[in-house]
């Protein structure tokens, strides 16, 4: 019998009434544990939950709340090594990388913890004689969040942390495939000392779950991260709600990677293989074009090839692994579907591509690499969300600059150059959130914004400073002295 993980509502855990498996993609015989999958009826006591307690919460001291978020900071740092293996153990990525991803939660947690104490204001004087005017800052009130499988502690962080920093009441929703990891950070929070009610956490079905907190209607918010597809639906079913709700969207991406002539070859290799496929390409940032001028293609090429021969792609807790297994059965046929596509349409698969057999029953795929594709192709065109992705040969600059901002997405993009003259011309005029020069398109800094433009994002801001866009609504208050 496996370990049976209940909602959280109201600070208590919920008598479990119906569960779904957490499955290990490196294994699918090793069961993580069972997770509750929750109701219209838990989402409305979280609702309520969440609302007997925003009065209090809204209003705690900014040391109350500055010594929480330290504290679940601390707890997270602490158990990195355990929770990174959890991690691991439910989405896939290796060990290594769910270390970091931990640290990354523990370092966000830091970060909030600190804006706790520097919320400000501005005081100016009116237009009219003897009146003052002060702008400030309020929470906005109770926050839905929906998360996807493939951060699944690190986006409920960066969506919880800014949202208890500024004085919000939160119900999350993580996604169903891996809830084990946003099940802990919540456990953390509460052992942290965050008041019962303000942070609930309803896990199960997006149709069902994520459906009842869109349409509460005491539910002030929504902070989602997923696919175009749901994203959409999510911003409907917002503004047909009766009030509207605030919505931030983050969702996917088919990131441009450019490699120009003048580039360092080896920098190139790296960077590309790094954005592509670790954490077995399963990133919104993950570079799957790459653009790459004709005068360094087969150099790159021959260069990936060799590089991507060195990966060892196995058990994601097996020590010595580069790349892990796909998360599950459905992505691992999405994945393929589109290795097939891009035959179909007349792409050289180059590397790659070929189902794995490994000591246990997973989702192995061997990292594949498409040349001879072009930016009109689907697989240039639609997210894959794999270890896949596909070369397209330009002839220059100009050229390059133009594949990789004909897209619909525009989430993250990367250029590999020597050449001062073009990283600047291709920071500024790359249609997208966040821009790379010689670094992987994938991997950012916590302490700074994250999102995009075009189908990629919509609303305000994650992560930094900027995160209080959404988390905050702004008052202007008039005082005649
Ligand atoms: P998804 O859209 O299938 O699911 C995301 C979440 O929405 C899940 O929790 C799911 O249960 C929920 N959901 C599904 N249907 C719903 C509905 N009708 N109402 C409310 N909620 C619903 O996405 P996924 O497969 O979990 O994640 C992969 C996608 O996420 C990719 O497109 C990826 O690019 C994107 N992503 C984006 C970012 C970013 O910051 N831009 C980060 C990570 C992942």
């Amino acid at each position: 019998m496996k370990e049976l993980y209940s909602n959280i509502i109201g600070g208590e855990f919920v008598a479990v009434t119906n569960a779904s498996r957490n499955i290990n993609p490196s294994d699918t015989n090793d069961v993580v544990g069972e997770y509750a999958q929750g109701s219209m009826a838990d989402v409305n006591n979280a609702v309520a939950a969440a609302k007997a307690s925003f009065p209090a919460w809204s209003h705690a001291t900014s040391q109350t709340r500055f010594d929480i978020l330290k504290k679940a900071s601390d707890e997270i740092l602490s158990r990195k090594d355990e929770l990174g293996r959890l991690l691991a153990r439910e989405e896939g990525k290796t060990l290594a990388e769910g270390i970091d991803e931990v640290t990354r939660a523990g370092q966000i947690f830091a970060f909030f913890a600190g804006e706790c104490l520097r919320t400000g204001g501005e005081a100016l004087p009116s237009v009219r004689a003897g009146v003052g005017v002060e702008i400030t800052r309020e929470p906005v009130g109770i926050i839905g969040m929906i998360t996807p499988w493939n951060f699944p502690i690190a986006i409920p962080a960066w969506k919880i942390a800014p949202a208890l920093a500024w004085g919000n009441c939160i119900v999350i929703k993580p996604a169903d495939l891996v809830p084990g990891s946003a099940w802990a950070l919540v456990d953390i929070l509460h052992r942290a000392g965050l008041p019962k009610g303000v942070l609930n956490l309803v896990m199960g079905r997006g149709s069902v779950v994520g459906q009842a907190l869109l349409e509460h209607k005491d539910v002030h918010a929504i902070s989602f991260t997923g696919s175009i597809a749901t994203g959409r639906k999510v911003a409907a079913a917002c503004v047909a709600a009766s009030p509207m709700k605030k919505i931030q969207l983050e969702m996917g991406g088919k990131n441009p990677l450019v490699v120009l002539d003048d580039a360092d070859l080896a920098t190139a290799v790296e960077v590309a293989i790094n954005g592509s496929f670790f954490s077995t390409g399963q990133r919104c940032t993950a570079s799957s074009r790459l653009i790459v001028q004709a005068g360094i293609h087969d150099r790159f090429v021959a260069g990936c090839i060799e590089r991507l021969k060195s990966i060892v792609v196995d058990d994601a807790l097996k020590q010595g692994t580069h790349i892990g297994p796909v998360v599950d059965q459905s992505q691992l046929e999405q994945n393929l579907k589109y290795i097939q596509i891009a035959r179909d349409e007349g792409g050289k698969l180059a590397f790659g591509g070929e189902l794995l057999k490994r000591a246990t029953p997973g989702f192995y795929l061997q990292p594949a690499l498409f040349t001879e594709t072009t930016n009109a192709m689907r697989i240039s065109r639609e997210e894959v969300f794999g270890p896949v992705a596909n070369i397209v040969r330009v002839k220059d600059y100009d050229e390059a600059l133009a594949v990789a901002n004909d897209s619909e997405f525009g989430l993250s993009s990367g250029i590999c150059t020597t050449s001062l003259k073009y990283a600047t011309h291709f920071k500024r005029n790359s249609e997208v959130g966040m821009v790379m020069v010689n670094v992987p398109t994938a991997g950012v800094d916590y302490h700074v914004p994250f999102g995009g433009r075009k189908c990629s994002s919509y609303g305000s801001r994650e992560q930094g400073t900027y995160a209080k866009e959404h988390y905050t609504t702004i008052k202007t208050a008039y005082t005649m002295a």
